[in-house]
């Protein structure tokens, strides 16, 4: 009970709607969701095969801002983000994470495991808080089975060869999602699976296995797998029931991956599939697509080489969720400074609060305004970009405050601090734990302190003094930490 009332009080802080665009009406709409107070949320996923990049940075922190700013509205937020272990084909038809078991000659649930792992540090790293279910699809096969059922009784699917196809044609609102009709989804079919088809958008729900193929279940239809659309619908409905609120994924999941969800979701259960359909928009490199198949992918580990982890965090906020991310280091440095000048005032703020009486000033800031200003920001579609500037100008003020003759007070610097706690740590999630926790050290300080030894190591061989400097180098490789001398300086990583 003491909850529920605790979030009516919050909502009335925000006396303003919020507004988000919903992919599926394509217009900017209040959010209401199915039960007043509480939101289910679903995103699709990594699918673990490899690290990941700055492109899984930018829909995670995003759909984490979401998830953020609704639980500071006061909604009861059930977030569950699943783990795609299996079904997810290359072109080639191919499992990604069975050809990577294969060239790594380990077993396939091995790279599963790895990729996981490897996907919540980094996820950790950049403060994106972890998911409240993280189903994976290998430990789904149950539902899985149950929904092809399901689609077969409504006639919706059928069985070839082992193999079961839903039936485009069966879904009059195919095409709703992405705006396409079924004459122009013919790309992608996979040769092989062309003869299997009725239509040739029909796409696998259940695959028969190969004799080759380790990842492989008893079905009523035969030793098979999973196709990766289905695995999205049963998931999400076992946690969050047949209609849920709000589903997230990135914009080139759009289609085929999400048009196919809301088709076979709305043909065996007869009700709408989900609410509000959020797509984060994608990074690119020099106006290209970053992705793996490309190869012009930045894994995440390897900016937080360069980088503090919420700097990239920093970095993927100052865009909005639906626009296009141009990566650079260049863009990555401009970030930094941005940040740091966040930080440093946080910072200030906190170490004045240690000494700080209780005096009044003549002149004070007002936070009211700014908390205002950033509520309507982030009202608006989650407007990240716009909030970001609404805390520079707050930090401008604050700042002004701190240098004057007249300096602030206990109760001043207090309502600074938690402006900056409230929207700059709760909501946006860029201000380091440390800080947050009433320390006034950065958050990472293994980073700093490698750095510190760099510059130590070029000053020593300044002053020639070599032996110092070999030294300093060979100490870091016996810690796992390999320097590379650089025409651009040295750089460093962690061995293998
Ligand atoms: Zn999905």
């Amino acid at each position: 009970m003491q909850k529920v009332k605790s979030r009516k009080v919050r909502r009335t802080l925000n006396p303003q709607p919020l507004i988000l665009y919903n992919s599926l009406t394509r217009r900017k709409e209040p959010f209401k969701p199915l039960h007043e107070g509480t939101v289910g949320m679903y995103v699709c996923g990594p699918t673990v095969y490899s690290h990941s990049h700055i492109g899984h940075g930018k829909s995670y922190v995003s759909f984490d801002i979401i998830v953020r700013y609704l639980r500071f509205l006061g909604y009861k937020v059930l977030y569950v983000q699943n783990i795609t272990d299996v079904g997810h084909l290359l072109e080639s038809g191919e499992d990604r994470v069975l050809k990577q078991s294969r060239l790594e000659e380990v077993h396939p649930m091995q790279i599963a495991e790895t990729f996981t792992r490897s996907y919540f540090e980094d996820m950790d790293a950049v403060n994106v808080l972890r998911p409240d279910i993280a189903p994976r699809a290998t430990g789904h096969i149950l539902e899985q089975i149950e929904l092809v059922k399901r689609l077969l009784k409504k006639g919706c699917a059928y069985e070839v060869n082992g193999s079961v196809y839903f039936d485009t044609r069966s879904f009059k609102d195919y095409g709703k999602l992405s705006g396409r009709s079924l004459e122009d989804t013919v790309e992608g079919t996979r040769v092989g699976t062309r003869d299997e088809k009725k239509n040739p958008q029909d796409f696998a729900l259940w695959k028969r296995a190969d004799p080759e193929h380790i990842m492989r279940w008893p079905s009523p239809w035969g030793e098979g797998f999973p196709g990766w659309h289905l695995e999205c619908s049963a998931m999400s409905m076992r946690y969050l029931g047949e209609s849920f609120d709000i589903h997230g994924g990135g914009l080139d999941n759009q289609f085929p991956h999400h048009e196919c969800e809301i088709a076979q979701s709305e043909c065996a259960t007869g009700k709408p599939f989900v609410r509000y359909w959020i797509h984060n928009n994608l990074v690119t490199v020099n106006g290209q697509k970053m992705s793996k198949s490309l190869g012009n992918f930045v894994t995440l580990k390897d900016a937080f080489r360069k980088f503090d982890p919420l700097v990239v965090r920093f970095f993927i906020l100052q865009s909005h969720y639906r626009s296009p991310l141009d990566f650079s280091d260049e863009a990555l440095k401009a970030a930094q400074s941005g940040w740091e000048k966040l930080f440093e005032t946080a910072r200030a703020v906190k170490k004045e609060l240690e000494t700080a009486t209780d005096r009044t000033a003549r002149e004070k800031i007002d936070p009211e305004p700014f908390r205002e200003r950033f509520l309507e920001a982030m009202n608006d579609d989650f407007n990240t970009p716009q909030a970001i500037a609404v805390l520079f100008d707050f930090t401008r003020a604050v700042n002004q405050r701190l240098n004057a003759d007249a300096k602030p007070g206990m109760s001043e610097l207090k309502a600074a601090d938690k402006l900056f706690s409230d929207f700059a740590g709760t909501v946006l999630g860029i201000l380091p734990a440390r800080l947050e926790r009433g320390k006034v050290s950065d958050g990472s300080l293994d980073v700093a302190l490698v750095q510190l030894l760099i510059d130590v190591r070029a000053e020593a061989r300044k002053q020639k003094l070599f032996a110092l400097s070999d030294m300093i180098r060979n100490r870091l490789k016996s810690i796992g930490i390999v320097l590379e001398d650089k025409k651009e300086g040295t750089e460093w990583k962690l061995e293998k």
